[in-house]
């Protein structure tokens, strides 16, 4: 199998861990399933007898037509998935279900993408399944007190439920990538309605000296601990995400009221 690098192409060999992303997804037949990368169809093949609608976009022109020959009841789209229209490609309906072995390069904005788009149509998707780094997908489903808890974990908690569900060897695929990866699945929720851009900024501030008092570290701002409900001498680090809404809750108040 010839790989691409520069599109990130690392194929899943083992057919056991292809298995199990498909059992966690666990597709009814009257599903609609988008793939992201679908490759040489490795997932594809596995999700056979294809769900309602399978769907998938891939960026390697040179798969395509080898993928239209193997899958003639799909819909394969030829592009970056990053340059999609969602809203027409994951139209209303029933609700779709992502997956895909993402290329690493393009996970971070492929997480924002979908970060707006479930914000802007909650009905739209009903989960996603997706292979990631393992040390991403460790920031992403983190818990405070946790190393990898952080911005990151805040950011995709607010918008997603996220579960971490297996890791998977570097022998898993063809090449083998450096790094170990993981499986995780994210399940829209309803964010807090509230200014993300200050959370941002309050996250970014906080976290830039975790192991720092957050008095010290959000010093910029007029905060009373007190009233929300926070100890001054708390670490970034031990901060939940709730807390951090509330955070900004009040500085946001604070701001309107000045
Ligand atoms: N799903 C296959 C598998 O598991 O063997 C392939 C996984 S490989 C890690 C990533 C796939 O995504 C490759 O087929 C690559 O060509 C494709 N890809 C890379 N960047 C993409 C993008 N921006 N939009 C759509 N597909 C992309």
């Amino acid at each position: 199998m010839r790989a691409r690098k520069r599109f990130g192409q690392n194929f899943l060999t083992d057919e056991s861990v292809i298995q199990r992303i498909v059992d966690a997804l666990n597709p009814g037949e009257a599903d609609r399933v988008f793939e992201i990368g679908p490759g040489h169809g490795a997932l594809t093949a596995l999700l056979e007898p294809l769900p309602a609608l399978y769907r998938a976009v891939e960026l390697d022109r040179d798969l395509l037509p080898f993928l239209r020959a193997r899958f003639p009841a799909a819909d394969f789209i030829s592009g970056d998935v990053l340059k999609l229209n969602l809203a027409e490609v994951l139209d209303e309906g029933r609700p779709w279900r992502v997956v895909g072995n993402l290329p690493y390069n393009i996970s971070s904005p492929l997480l924002a993408l979908f970060t707006n788009f479930v914000d802007a149509h909650p009905d739209r998707v009903r989960d996603l399944h997706v292979m990631l780094q393992r040390e991403m997908a460790e920031r992403l489903a983190a818990a405070p007190g946790t190393k990898a808890w952080g911005r990151l974990s805040i950011m995709v908690q607010l918008h997603f439920a996220v579960e971490h569900l297996f890791d998977v060897a570097p022998e898993s695929f063809s090449p083998a990538p450096k790094v170990w990866s993981s499986v995780v699945r994210l399940i829209p929720r309803e964010p807090p309605a509230l200014d993300t851009a200050l959370l941002d900024r309050i996250l970014r501030m906080a976290f830039a000296g975790r192991r720092k008092r957050l008095s010290n570290s959000l010093k910029a701002f007029a905060i009373d601990w007190q009233a929300c409900g926070l100890d001054p001498s708390v670490r970034a680090d031990n901060v939940s995400a709730e807390e951090f809404v509330r955070l900004t809750e009040h500085v946001a108040a604070q701001a309107d009221e000045s």
